[in-house]
């Protein structure tokens, strides 16, 4: 791996937030500035292929990326601010597979996005 392939795959081993490629161009070139997008471009597309690094889009248009986790995770998108949450479910998880199961599939892989809006105040207090 090269020098600037080095830098790019730590900025997204450090990321928390899913960044695509614009944000990660953004963070890698504080650190070197010799970095370009395209650089960025063609080290996702490897990250990626290599099953490094997972591809998410979540409805608005961009890719974004994260290392691939070792434990699952789905995420819950907030469709106002753009925040993206992670969260598990064993209870998900389990009923994924008994539905695979139903229809006389072992489960091999899923993809869980849920896209919410914050509840208001009133609709919190009941
Ligand atoms: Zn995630």
């Amino acid at each position: 791996m090269t020098g600037q392939r080095r830098v790019i795959a730590k900025v997204l081993e450090e990321a928390t937030d899913h960044p695509d490629v614009e944000e990660l161009y953004n963070r890698a070139s504080r650190i070197d500035d010799n970095i370009s997008i395209a650089t960025v471009y063609r080290t996702v597309k490897l990250l990626e292929e290599t099953g490094v690094i997972e591809r998410h889009e979540f409805r608005d248009g961009r890719a974004r990326y994260e290392i691939v986790p070792e434990d699952h995770h789905d995420h819950l998108i907030d469709l106002k601010s753009g925040h993206v949450i992670e969260f598990a479910s064993a209870e998900i998880e389990a009923l994924q597979e008994k539905i695979a199961r139903e229809h006389g599939y072992r489960l091999v892989d899923h993809r869980l996005e849920l896209y919410g809006v914050p509840l208001k105040k009133a609709d919190s207090d009941e």
